[in-house]
């Protein structure tokens, strides 16, 4: 399967709408009943979708509008997780810590629904769906069974791939492995690229990996060892500095466009100006264009216009590539 050259994507969450906000406020006051929530939730993605696709984006996730946070939803969905109160992060932001008191286990498909219905509610050829990879889940928990949190991380390794295999079996190309934390303790980098190898060992879809506001230089001795296709970074934020850190990378980069931490819409002019110079460096076929991270934070509108203007901004380049013949690539599965 071909895709256009410099597919635009997003790395997956979007903001939810606020009428689903409010239902589910009422979800938790009592108010409604799950029949409701769900269909608000449906209702949400495909409107999400539609959001999307209307600005142009070739490869649309569901926005993880049923997903509260990253890590709990996961934790919630496999067998060993317990959740104490909330614990405060960053600021004035709480969030329900897990901890893992017994052996993990894998109960269901976590994931495949959500892949399933995105499928059906997209009009494109190819979907994302994001997975948060093995060691975010260690980090981000505490751990209260296992003798190690390498021992830990392969066990969930073990559970990401039932998922994957699961996901490839209903037709899924496309996952994102999403590994924020990845770079946080470069003691544990070894340990930790190898938990993610072996989550996605004989998987045969697209695998690319997310990792944002990371040292990148922590990573780059490891982009040959990952087992992905693509490696989706943040570079907007940075003001496309340390571009250098890609010089040489055999494998596809997601390259960040917008930032998700400015509400200052983007002009498709910077797009532009990034691109060309990121092509000093990755050659355009290898590259995917995306925002830095997931745009759940910011409001649905900026997020929208964010979007947009990376797409007119990749539709401004694709018209000089396709001069020098360059107008498609091959969707790529993992190396
Ligand atoms: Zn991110």
């Amino acid at each position: 399967m071909n895709l256009p050259i410099l597919p635009t994507t997003v790395i997956g969450s979007y903001p939810r709408p606020k009428w689903l906000r409010e239902v589910i406020k009422g979800f938790r006051t009592g108010r409604y009943d799950a029949e409701v929530l769900k269909e608000a939730m449906d209702d949400a993605v495909i409107a999400v979708v539609r959001d999307q696709e209307e600005v142009g984006v070739d490869i649309p996730s569901d926005g993880e509008i049923r997903r509260d946070e990253m890590v709990e939803y996961f934790a919630e969905r496999i067998g060993g997780f317990k959740f104490y109160g909330p614990v405060r992060v960053w600021g004035n932001n709480y969030f329900r810590k897990p901890a893992v008191i017994a052996k993990l286990q894998y109960l269901k498909p976590i994931v495949v629904d959500e892949y399933l219905f995105l499928r059906k509610h997209s009009s494109r050829p190819v979907v994302k769906v994001t997975i948060t990879g093995p060691y975010t889940l260690t980090d981000w928990s505490f751990n209260e069974y296992y003798e190690s949190r390498e021992e830990l991380a392969f066990d969930l390794a073990r559970m990401i791939n039932t998922e994957l295999k699961k996901l490839e079996e209903v037709g899924c190309l496309y996952v994102q492995v999403d590994e924020p934390a990845l770079t946080t303790h470069p003691n544990e980098m070894e340990w930790a690229v190898q938990a993610i190898n072996k989550a996605v060992e004989g998987i045969n879809m697209k695998i690319g990996l997310h990792v944002c506001y990371n040292n990148y230089n922590i990573l780059k001795p490891y982009f040959d060892v990952l087992r992905v296709s693509q490696f989706a970074l943040e570079f907007a934020n940075r003001g496309f500095r340390d571009l250098e850190v890609v010089k040489g990378l055999t494998k596809e980069l997601g390259f960040g466009v917008v930032d998700v931490h400015s509400r200052r819409v983007e002009e498709p002019e910077e797009v532009v100006r990034a691109l060309n110079k990121l092509f000093s460096y990755v050659e355009p076929e290898y590259v995917y264009v995306n925002p830095d991270c997931g745009l759940k934070l910011l409001p649905r509108g900026i997020a929208k216009a964010k979007l947009e203007v990376m797409v007119r901004g990749v539709e401004i380049v694709r018209k000089e590539l396709s001069k020098k013949g360059l107008t498609e690539i091959p969707l790529r599965t993992k190396v």
